[in-house]
């Protein structure tokens, strides 16, 4: 049977979802064309990604290396279009001859070009989850309104979405019998790690994650649960469920990537080797099936499932992550910055791991709740809750 070929934007290419998403492209070269690649800073990288994938445009968002890599495309003679500025991102992800979207760019910084791909009624595979998390009710209410295919690529949330039925998205999630969702997590590094060695935490010790090879802001964002606490507000939003209706239940293993339980006591569990390109080839190729590069999971080889509940003095964000979802308009906005800002202050070794929680939670407490109407709302409580949070980490770090 001869496919159409899907014609792909990978926003964030030279990343860790963006290389796998290369990858699994790069097994089935008659289904997908790459039409552009963006990327922030590694120009070696994107100029190997184009030399391969020989894209129609590649973007930089930073200028600083842009001559340099423009002068490696002339003398390969490589056709594609070299452009520069954070507003290509948007003007590449709504372009009229793209058809999916990879949105996996870290960071708020994902959000505006998402948006753009939503916009323009795209298939969106979501794996910046900060986007969500700012904006939830816009950026739902753009999916509805433009008529995109959002899909999932979170290992969690994609697992949810094959675990429940398809006409979810048409009829509701209240129209499929379902109890709640179980929202999996290994616990990251530190699952036993007595808490009075929290302060001495290395940021290449909390970036070794024991499953999971990724970038190092989410790595982090695992070390700490954070990252289970921002996947408990993407699911919200996701599934359109309420956060008493997610149980985070912690499963070192990272085998069930997540279940749900159903009014009848089923349980539904979607399962593999903790590989991205699962969740990745799933959603590009949905609704068929594609090889994804990943080896079969060999239940002889597992020896245990394991399960246990986490616990709030050991993980104090997923707490603040769930109290702010509770809370909601701009909260969840605020509590994303603060977490971005003071990561990367303890990337830099400004600050302690277990002054993560601590950032977070005074900005929140310092920063003003508003309710959310526009995107110019989210942005704002975005910027503010940015610069105190760079406030506090000054004050932590000087001591
Ligand atoms: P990464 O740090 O490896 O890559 C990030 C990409 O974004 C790079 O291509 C980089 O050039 C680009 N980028 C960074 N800052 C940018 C900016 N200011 N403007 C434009 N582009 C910028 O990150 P990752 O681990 O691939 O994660 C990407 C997203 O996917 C995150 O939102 C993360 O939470 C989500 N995610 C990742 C994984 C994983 O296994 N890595 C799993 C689930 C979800
Ligand atoms: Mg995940």
């Amino acid at each position: 049977m001869s496919v159409q070929r899907q014609s792909i934007c990978i926003l964030g290419a030279t990343g860790s979802i963006g290389t796998n998403t290369l990858d699994v492209i790069r097994r089935h070269p008659e289904r997908y064309h790459v039409f552009a690649l963006t990327a922030n800073q590694n120009i070696d990288l994107l100029f190997k990604q184009c030399l391969e994938f020989e894209p129609e445009y590649a973007v930089l968002t930073s200028d600083e290396h842009a001559e340099s890599l423009q002068a490696k495309f002339n003398a390969e003679s490589i056709s594609t279009t070299l452009l520069v500025g954070i507003e290509q991102l948007d003007w590449v992800a709504g372009h009229e001859d793209v058809d999916t979207v990879m949105a996996a760019i870290v960071g708020a910084a994902g959000l505006l070009p998402t948006l753009a791909a939503v916009k323009a009624a795209k298939k969106v595979l979501l794996a910046n989850k900060e986007a969500l998390v700012m904006s939830g009710a816009i950026f739902m209410e753009a999916v509805s309104e433009s008529g995109a295919t959002l899909l999932p690529i979170d290992s969690e949330h994609n697992a949810i979405f094959q675990c429940l039925p398809e006409h979810f998205v048409s009829q509701g999630i209240q129209s499929c019998g379902i109890h709640n969702i179980v929202l999996t997590g290994s616990g990251g590094p530190f699952l036993t790690k007595p808490l009075a060695e929290f302060p001495m935490i290395s940021p290449d010790q909390a970036c070794a994650h024991p499953n999971w090879s990724m970038g190092r802001k989410i790595s982090v964002d695992s070390a700490t649960m954070m990252n289970k606490g921002l996947e408990l507000i993407e699911a919200c939003w996701l599934f359109d469920v309420q956060p008493e209706q997610i149980e985070v239940v912690l499963h070192p293993q990272s085998i069930i990537h997540s279940m749900v339980r159903y009014q009848d006591g089923s349980v539904i569990a979607q399962m593999g080797n903790p590989d991205m390109r699962t969740p990745i080839a799933h959603a590009l190729a949905f609704p068929e099936r594609i090889s994804a590069g990943v080896a079969p999971l060999d239940f002889m080889q597992i020896n245990q499932l394991t399960f246990e509940q986490p616990s709030y003095e050991r993980y104090p964000c997923l707490q603040l992550a769930k109290e702010a979802m509770e809370q909601g308009g701009n909260t969840p906005a605020r509590l994303n910055a603060a977490n971005e800002v003071a990561v990367a202050a303890f990337l830099d070794e400004n600050i302690n791991f277990d002054q993560i929680a601590l950032v977070i939670q005074q900005t929140l407490t310092e920063t003003k709740y508003a309710d959310v109407s526009d995107l110019d709302t989210v942005l704002a409580a975005d910027n503010e809750a940015r610069q105190r949070a760079q406030q506090i980490v000054d004050v932590l770090s000087a001591d």
